[in-house]
């Protein structure tokens, strides 16, 4: 059947429970009562995580309405796309970060500097340690109980389980991640500049590998390389020829989720530039002295020493969410499932956004199938074009998101696949015949399954479940549920992604940006957006002005190599 707002209310309308602390165990201590509000009618809203969709569930919230508590590691928010930026100096590590005391300055709401290391959604409540250096004995661990938990921890490193990639190889996450690559790359160059050092070990020091052409990988390797060239090369003119920035893929192109142009464009730029491009390379093993790849098409095994490997290949559950998953029998699930509303299926109360979790877009699928089928049941399994124009009006009625959908590129793949089983049936009734339209549908399932992790998309789903926070909150129960369509459907439109395109800095001053309506722009003045979208996009004035400040400096100066 169709699956109703409805719920989500009377979901949200049950259970008041009181922020009274419950002890469990030696080390859990009830959250300090003098903070409490155990009086307060407002329902307690924890938010776990600072980043992108936490930071805008928080922002778009009218915390009035709430008891909110934050709870995080990380007392800050971190720009992420500007993070390669950080690696290498162009712009520095706290002009990307904002205080969540300043972002919460304004709001109803506290924070807890500490990390979430357990959900137990039948007692309502979570278990946090503080993970500072300073704590107090016996006391590093608390519990929270809430009414409504939102889940946006992000992911870590995928490291695909290669052996010694833990052990050796850099990470670019957050900002300490930035701020130690930036300092090994200066290490490398200093101690390769010693008088004592063969030329071997030169090449050695200053062989730069970077796993993964993803856009974090492409866009490391470009700063890199500017680094290297407009910079460091005029200071430690010696190492000229002792430096290589090499990028490996076990694809067969780098950036492969954008236009196919942008990612030609970028292959050619970086044989232009000397970064070395190895397409369709696995790396097996890093060990201390080498990393060890292997080629797909030829087998060959190839050591190469290096002297950093920055890995960048994707992303993977938190410990804390794997645990919840198994808890929640959702094991199997590559990451936390939700469904289109960011509910936590069989979970009161929880919802999921960022990284962390994805929309189950698979009832959609289903619900079109049946609409088709519905429609076909008369029709011996065939569909004349008029009835898949006006089952198609249906779907678009029911799912708005569709539409958005038909306008993303990859969309347009399955449309032509409808097209072709359209036109594959009987020419005279251009019918469509239901196993070409199975095909083509299995194709938009895994499409919408994918969404991609993207600060866009975790900013969206925050900015969204907030909206309908406030909503809820705003109407008394006794109003009843509003039904927006006369069948009764839902209150809320589902959550639906709006992709406004994708960037990618290929250094030298160029970059390519894919915008929507297929619109591909490479270059120059493509950079010059790229620093206005950025600039634009920063969370308050200050960090505005702050990288505003990096980029005027790096240009009159150059960057900063000093090893601090
Ligand atoms: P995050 O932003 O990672 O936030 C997770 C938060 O949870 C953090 O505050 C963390 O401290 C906290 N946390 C972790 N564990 C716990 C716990 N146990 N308990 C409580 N809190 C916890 N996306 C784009 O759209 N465009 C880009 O240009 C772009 N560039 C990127 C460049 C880099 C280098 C990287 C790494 C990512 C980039 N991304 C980009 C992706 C984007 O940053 C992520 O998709 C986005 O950060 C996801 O937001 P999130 O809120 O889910 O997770």
């Amino acid at each position: 059947g169709w699956s109703t707002f409805d719920n989500l209310t009377s979901l949200i309308m049950q259970n008041f429970v009181d922020y009274g602390g419950i002890n469990a165990g030696q080390d859990h201590v009830a959250a300090d009562s003098t903070q409490e509000s155990s009086s307060s009618p407002k329902k307690k809203v924890v938010i776990l995580g600072t980043g992108w969709a936490g930071m805008s569930f928080l922002k778009n919230l009218d915390s009035k309405l709430y008891d909110v508590r934050i709870v995080s590691p990380r007392n800050y928010f971190v720009f992420t796309p500007l993070l390669p930026s950080v690696t290498v100096g162009t712009v520095e590590a706290r002009s990307i970060t904002e205080p969540i005391r300043r972002i919460i300055r304004k709001k109803e709401a506290q924070f807890h500097e500490a990390e979430c290391i357990k959900i137990d959604v039948d007692k309502k409540q979570i278990t946090c340690k503080d993970v500072s250096d300073i704590t107090f004995k016996g006391k590093e661990e608390f519990d929270l109980p809430y009414d409504y938990l939102v889940i946006a921890v992000g992911a870590t490193s995928n490291t695909f389980g290669t052996k010694g990639v833990m052990e050796y190889c850099h990470f670019l996450k957050d900002i300490e991640d930035a701020e130690r690559i930036r300092e090994h790359i200066i290490n490398c160059f200093e101690t390769a500049s010693l008088p004592h050092l063969s030329s071997e070990e030169r090449r050695k020091l200053l062989n730069f590998v970077v796993v993964g052409g993803g856009p974090t990988g492409v866009e490391f390797s470009a700063e890199l390389h500017d680094l290297v060239h407009e910079d460091l090369l005029c200071l430690y003119p010696h190492l000229k020829d002792n430096v290589k920035i090499t990028l490996v893929q076990s694809g067969d192109h780098i950036l492969n989720t954008f236009d196919r142009r942008i990612s030609q464009f970028a292959e050619k730029k970086f044989s232009r530039d000397g970064v070395h491009v190895k397409i369709g390379c696995r790396v097996l093993e890093v060990t201390d002295e080498v990393i060890r790849f292997k080629a797909k098409d030829t087998g060959k095994l190839v050591d190469v020493p290096y002297g950093m490997i920055v890995w960048s290949t994707g992303i993977s559950t938190r410990p804390v969410i794997a645990d919840f998953m198994k808890q929640i029998g959702q094991e199997k699930h590559r990451v936390l499932a939700t469904d289109e509303w960011l509910r936590v299926k069989n979970c009161e109360g929880v919802y999921a956004l960022g990284d962390c979790a994805s929309v189950e877009q698979r009832k959609i699928v289903e619900d079109i199938a049946y609409i088709f089928k519905q429609a076909d049941k008369d029709n011996n399994s065939l569909l004349s074009a008029a009835e898949f124009v006006e089952t198609m009006e249906e779907v678009r009625l029911r799912y708005p998101q569709i539409d958005l959908y038909m306008d993303h590129k990859h969309m347009k793949g399955v449309i032509g696949l409808l097209d072709e089983a359209l036109n594959s049936g009987d020419q005279d009734n251009a019918q469509l015949d239901l196993e070409h339209f199975s095909a083509a549908m299995s194709k938009v399932d895994s499409l919408m399954k994918c969404m991609p992790a993207t600060a866009q998309v975790a900013a969206q789903q925050g900015t969204y479940l907030a909206h309908s926070f406030n909503h809820i909150a705003r109407h008394k129960p006794a109003e009843g549920p509003k039904r927006i369509r006369a069948e009764g459907r839902h209150r809320f439109n589902p959550f639906c992604y709006r992709h406004l395109g994708q960037f990618a800095p290929l250094g030298g001053e160029q970059a390519a940006a894919e915008l929507p309506g297929d619109w591909v722009s490479i270059g120059r003045s493509t950079m010059w957006l790229w620093y206005s979208v950025y600039a634009s996009k920063q969370v308050s004035w200050r960090t505005r002005a702050l990288v505003m400040f990096d980029w005027t400096k790096r240009f009159v100066f150059g960057r900063d190599s000093s090893r601090m």
